[in-house]
């Protein structure tokens, strides 16, 4: 029996069945998890076929399939599947994308192709069709959720006037050009440095003293003032522009430290946010390697924060990044731990020097003992493993009376001073004046 005549294969398309499509699918999935790239799964609906039926017979019925399906395998990668349902219903399984909008254009080209007038045992026939689409990792994770999803979006295509795309999250299309106008904002504001960095201070918990800064990337776009970086660090991801913001970001903090240190000011480490899919895909410690080389920063002032994304499904690379930043002297730091689905195990190999523990533990501290605990168990785990803690997003005064009793080394938090522009945060740790007067407030003023 061939491979098409198995019960794998529709028997009137040739093409992958149900069972097919859900071993495919879940490859898909590895793969998009592992490159960090978008995947869609879409049902096409062929509409009115029991019109062709009644109108032309059988033969036709048919005919209007195997060429539905003709046309979606030659608009479709060799690493892409397309898998037949039930008669005039198809499941594709896309992959490769870097962004919402390359769904959209894809999903809407496919529909176009597929209801252009064709020529069927000598009839014209405009057939008619509808498309439901469910995007990886947003919509659903696992293979019969993201089918269902694309199901469902696919059955309110069919209450609608024909040819419709419609996604499994109504609003994709209005998000996916909010993106598109973000992105050709952002391409601007990069030519017109409408960004700028803010520092906020890192202050141990032992001394009260100024341990360091970090980073933090300010965008004040013309018309819509200042965009937070939560709604525009996505999309650069999305596209090349992460990699030019990035190196950017680098830049500019080796030169305000250049600067401070031209003009006598005492040593602040400061940190740098690098985004996972610049550590993946730039040449990250060429590029610190160069910006240190021309600025002359010592390394040891400089930090770079990544999230556990990074390491998440490293094949190796990030780790051998990471080891080689550390021989050049540069410090790391493991950013929002405990929010991602890191493994633990993995935790000793890794060569960091800080781990921040993210800000919703610490909100969550007060009132409940169980985050308490855990809190106080990463600091534990974490001097073991040899790092040093750092609490975000400290806001009271008991939240850093709490840490500095479980042994945390460092806070950072609105509690201390909220970021500002370098202007301001020159001044903070160089002239000694006080405010409010507490005992962290004078400390505040001179740096470690
Ligand atoms: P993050 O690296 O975890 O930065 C800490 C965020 O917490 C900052 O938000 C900071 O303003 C905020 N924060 C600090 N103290 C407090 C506090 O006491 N309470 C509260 N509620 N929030 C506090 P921001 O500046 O909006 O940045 C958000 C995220 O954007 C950052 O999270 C980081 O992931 C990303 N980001 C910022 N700048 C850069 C950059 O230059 N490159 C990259 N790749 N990502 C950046
Ligand atoms: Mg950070
Ligand atoms: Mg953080």
């Amino acid at each position: 029996m061939s491979d098409e005549q198995s019960p794998l294969y529709d028997a009137l398309t040739s093409l992958p069945g149900a069972v097919l499509l859900y071993d495919r699918l879940q490859i898909a999935i590895a793969s998009a998890m592992h490159h960090a790239r978008g995947l869609a799964v879409l049902v096409v609906e062929l509409e009115r076929l029991s019109l062709v039926e009644d109108s032309f017979g059988t033969a036709t019925r048919e005919k209007v399939v195997q060429q539905a399906a003709n046309c979606l395998r030659a608009a479709t990668r060799a690493d892409e599947t397309v898998a037949c349902l039930d008669e005039g219903r198809f499941a594709l399984v896309l992959s490769g994308f870097a962004n919402a909008q390359q769904i959209v254009t894809r999903a809407q080209a496919l529909l176009s192709q597929i209801t252009r007038t064709q020529s069927v045992n000598g009839h014209r026939l405009a057939v008619a069709a509808g498309i439901g689409v469910a995007v990886f990792p947003r919509d659903a994770t696992v293979p019969d959720e993201l089918i269902r999803a694309a199901m469902g979006a696919v059955e309110i295509a069919r209450t609608c006037e024909e040819n419709v795309v419609r996604y499994h999250a109504e609003d994709m299309e209005a998000r996916s050009a909010v993106r598109l106008d973000v992105e050709s904002r952002l391409r601007r504001a990069m030519t017109r440095s409408d960004l700028s960095l803010d520092y906020q201070p890192k202050v141990s918990l032992a001394t009260s003293l100024v341990s360091g800064a970090e980073a933090l990337l300010r965008w004040s776009d013309a018309e819509r003032g200042a965009i937070a970086p939560n709604d525009f660090i996505p999309v650069a991801e999305e596209t090349d522009l992460i990699l030019g913001i990035g190196s950017w970001v680098i830049r500019r903090a080796c030169s305000m430290l250049r600067e401070r240190t031209r003009l006598g000011y005492p040593d602040v480490p400061v940190s740098v946010n690098v985004s996972a899919r610049q550590f993946l895909e730039q040449d990250v410690p060429g590029l610190v390697r160069d910006v240190l080389d021309e600025t002359a920063v010592d390394p040891r002032l400089l930090h770079l924060e990544v999230t556990e994304a990074v390491f998440l499904q490293d094949n190796g690379r990030a780790t051998h990044m990471a080891t080689a930043l550390k021989e050049m002297g540069v410090r790391l730091a493991l950013d929002d731990f405990g929010t991602g689905y890191f493994c633990l195990r993995d935790l000793k190999n890794l060569p960091l020097d800080y781990l921040k523990v993210d800000s919703s533990f610490i909100r969550g501290m007060r009132g409940d003992d169980r985050d308490q605990a855990i809190v106080e168990s990463i600091v534990r785990m974490s001097h073991r493993l040899g790092f040093r803690v750092i609490a975000e997003g400290v806001e009271t005064e008991w939240e850093a009376a709490r840490l500095r009793d479980m042994g945390c080394d460092e806070a950072q938090g609105y509690l201390f001073r909220r970021p500002m522009p370098e202007e301001e945060f020159a001044c903070l740790v160089t002239a000694p004046v006080s405010r409010r007067g507490s005992a962290v407030e004078r400390n505040l003023l001179r740096s470690a």
